[in-house]
Parts: structure tokens; sequence; C-alpha cells
């Protein structure tokens, strides 16, 4: 990212208050000062320039006191704002036409990644770095049509399963059903406490969150219904797209979440959160999240922890597949 921000600098770039132009010229700073104190102004005017950031929440007036956003809330939603934006100003816009010059398109990104797959558009240059492409089938409930589109996910929002309750609840609930399938079905109002206990593994909550199911309100373009739509996000066939960093966004809201998080849960000596591991895709689009052990798998892309907590980063490991 910060090779991506750096480069950036160099371009003509034509937009005011760009934050990638920012981190850019803050990373060479940084860089120059070789352990000074550096003052990230120019950084922080272009943040607060952007009109996003209100909407979003993302400044912390000082004497607020009636803002109540937990600062752990807060770091990633800016985590989630920053990435999203730097991606889309990682690519440079068409120069409009004058009236002595014709509009001229924006040149195509370069390919950043030595085994970027033949074949695949070139996607933005920080989107190359950091973004999952995944699908998303929604199927209408009132006239089952089915829409595929394609999504990409800059950060992965970590989501844990519900507990299962003792006693019947009226609202629909979502649970992870098994703990080697890891898929999700809608549960009807009965959870019952014969079910089996939904996998709260690092593995199983991160596969679970990348390849999920959830159910929306929206406009149906089929039956022109404003009904349920079961929608189904799935990694794309070729899994040699994953990006060399995957960050995850922690996502923890209650005291039952954080407990999932206590090493020496689950044995005396065990972690939650796994320094390696390999994420690949199983059938039906699925994704599998394991600890590494032995030859990665075809397809298989292994990778490293790198910064923790609240927003986790993970870079491709020495021994990755992809
Ligand atoms: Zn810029
Ligand atoms: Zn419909």
């Amino acid at each position: 990212m910060r090779i991506v921000a750096k480069s950036h600098t160099f371009e003509a770039c034509p937009k005011e208050n760009c934050l990638l132009c920012e981190a850019g010229f803050l990373f060479r700073m940084l860089e120059d000062a070789r352990g000074m104190n550096c003052q990230a102004s120019n950084f922080s005017r272009a943040f607060g320039a952007n009109p996003q950031i209100a909407a979003l929440g993302l400044i912390d007036h000082e004497n607020d006191a009636a803002k109540s956003v937990a600062y752990a809330t807060l770091i990633q939603t800016f985590n989630r704002f920053l990435l999203e934006c730097m991606t889309s100003e990682s690519t440079l816009p068409a120069i409009p036409a004058t009236s002595s010059s014709p509009r001229i398109p924006p040149s195509p990104p370069p390919s950043l990644l030595k085994n970027a797959p033949a074949g695949v558009p070139v996607k933005a240059p920080l989107a190359q770095v950091v973004k999952v492409d995944a699908q998303s089938l929604s199927t209408c409930q009132n006239c089952s049509v089915t829409s595929e589109r394609e999504t990409g996910l800059n950060v992965i929002d970590l989501q844990y399963p519900r507990r299962v309750r003792p006693c019947p609840s009226l609202e629909p609930s979502f649970q992870v059903v098994g703990a080697r399938s890891l898929t999700l079905s809608l549960s009807r109002p009965q959870a019952m406490s014969n079910e089996p206990q939904p996998a709260t593994s690092f593995s199983a909550i991160l596969s679970s969150s990348i390849v999920r199911e959830t159910m929306a309100r929206l406009p149906c373009s089929s039956c022109r219904q404003n009904t349920h739509v079961r929608i189904r996000r799935t990694l794309p066939s070729d899994a040699a797209r994953l990006p060399p960093v995957l960050t995850l966004n922690a996502g923890v809201r209650t005291a039952e979440e954080l407990e999932l998080w206590r090493d020496g849960r689950e044995k005396d000596g065990s972690r939650f959160v796994l320094s390696r591991f390999r994420l690949g895709r199983a059938k039906g689009g699925g994704a599998v999240v394991k600890v590494p052990e032995g030859e990665a798998a075809e397809g298989e892309v292994e990778y490293e922890l790198r910064v923790r907590p609240h927003s986790l980063s993970y870079v491709l490991g020495s021994s990755g597949a992809g």
C-alpha cells in the first residue's frame, strides 16, 4: 500500500484533497525523517475536507459528550473508508476534452502481481493489492428469479455465529450449520438447544464471514414487488484471484463475541487468531480456511498475520501457492 501511495504521488492526479496523494507524501516524509516526528497536517486537512467523513462520524470532536461511538468501531470504519477511498483514487480519471485537445482516456493500470491470471481485467492498482473478488447471487423469494453480480471486498468484517438459544425465539436467525460445511442456512424461528453448536474457531468464523447468506428487503426488478431477497456471497471459481493482502475488521460488539477471542478458550495454550492460515475455495463457491500443514493444495493461498487488533492484516506467506 505504501508503494502504491508513493508511486501515485508521481502521477498527474487531478483530484483535490486526494487521500492517496497525501498518504504517499506522508509515507515519503516519514521515511526521510528516519524516526523523527512528522506532522500529518496535510493528510489531516485532506481527510477533514472529505464530505463522507462527517456522514460516517469519523471526526472525533473533543468535548463532544453526546458522542458514544466506541473507538474500536471508529477505527474499523476508518479502515474501511480509507481502503475504499484510496482504491478508487488509485485509478486516474480520463483527462477531459478541451477546445484544443480531445478527451484522453486513462491508460489501463499496470498489473502489479507476478502471477496475475491471464484474461482477467486488470483492476485499480490498490484493488490488486487488497480486494477480494466475490460474486453475489440474489434470489427473489417471491418470483424465484436470480441475478448475479460481481462484488469486491476491501475489508472482510468478521461475523460471529449467533448463539443457539435454549428456547424458541420469535425472530428468524441465521446460523452456521456444521463445523465442516460452513454454509449458512436460514433457521426458522425456533433454534432449539439440541441443534449443533455453531463452530467458533477463527477458521470457521473467517470462512463464514467471506461466504455468507443474508436476507434483505429489496425491490425485485422482475416481479416489481418489494420483497425478501436471499443474497449468497461466494468466491469466484478462480481462487488465484485472491489478493496478496487480506484485511479483516474484528467487528466485536458484545461480551460474548469478545469471549471467542480469549486465548486458551478451546484448550490450554490455544490461540484464537491464527498467525498463518491457508485460504482456498470449496465446492459451490465456499471458502475454506485452514491451518497450514504439508504442501498447499492447488489454488490455496497462504497468509501470514501482520497487525492486530481491531483490524488484522494478512500478507501472502512465503510458501503461498497463489
Ligand atoms: Zn491523488
Ligand atoms: Zn421477484
